[in-house]
């Protein structure tokens, strides 16, 4: 769940398109489309990348108002994820935080028995690593086979690698993969950080745990 086409490829490509070459589903909500025409871009990196038709709202920008965190909450009822991935909340990037406040807030409204007939208790919610690096990671992903699949994402972006004439886009990403795949043991890898969630009180459908084990 990303801010701008192109985060879902940058952040976290790699990882969405491991999932979807194993048979998982991969979906892809995208919360701003400015211009609108970025919407063919995210649709054609989501094809590369195996995932499957991006829901793209298209405001202009990401701003954390009740109305756009409830269209969030909604969309993770009906899609029923169990992994959900966003922004860091320290990013640059003032969307993309704004980004990391809707999405926290709507996977804690999903999981709300008060609000949805069938609510949707997401297990993990995992933040990525855009431009802003994670200082510390708490998960490395390792996306060697499928970094193709993720430079040809990237390609996909025209308008944005368009911004650069020396290749940026490509480089950082490039670095910035083998950077994680030497901390994490492989060629290529994307880092996250781990959002722990509550579990405990009187909105959830499971209220408490049996055993830690
Ligand atoms: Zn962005």
């Amino acid at each position: 769940m990303v801010s701008h086409p192109d985060d879902e490829t940058f952040g976290c490509g790699g990882t969405l398109a491991l999932h979807a070459s194993r048979g998982v589903p991969v979906d892809i909500l995208c919360l701003s489309c400015d211009p609108p025409e970025r919407r063919t871009e995210i649709t054609g990196a989501a094809e590369e990348l195996g995932a499957r038709e991006p829901i793209v709202l298209e405001d202009q920008s990401v701003v954390g108002s009740p109305g756009l965190i409830r269209r969030v909450s909604d969309s993770i009822v009906a899609l029923r994820p169990s992994v959900v991935v966003t922004h860091i909340p320290f990013d640059y990037h003032r969307e993309h935080r704004a980004a990391y406040e809707v999405v926290k807030e709507a996977v804690e409204w999903a999981a709300h028995t008060t609000m949805y007939a069938e609510p949707c208790v997401v297990e993990r919610l995992l933040l990525m690593e855009v431009n802003t690096l994670i200082p510390t990671p708490h998960v490395l992903v390792d996306i060697s086979n499928v970094i193709d699949e993720k430079r040809r994402a990237i390609q996909r972006h025209v308008s944005q690698l368009s911004k650069f004439t020396w290749g940026y886009y490509e480089e950082f990403n490039e670095k910035k993969a083998e950077l994680r795949g030497v901390q994490g043991g492989c060629a290529y890898a994307e880092a996250f950080m781990e959002e722990p969630l509550p579990r405990s009180g009187p909105f959830y459908p499971v209220k408490s745990v049996s055993s830690l084990l």
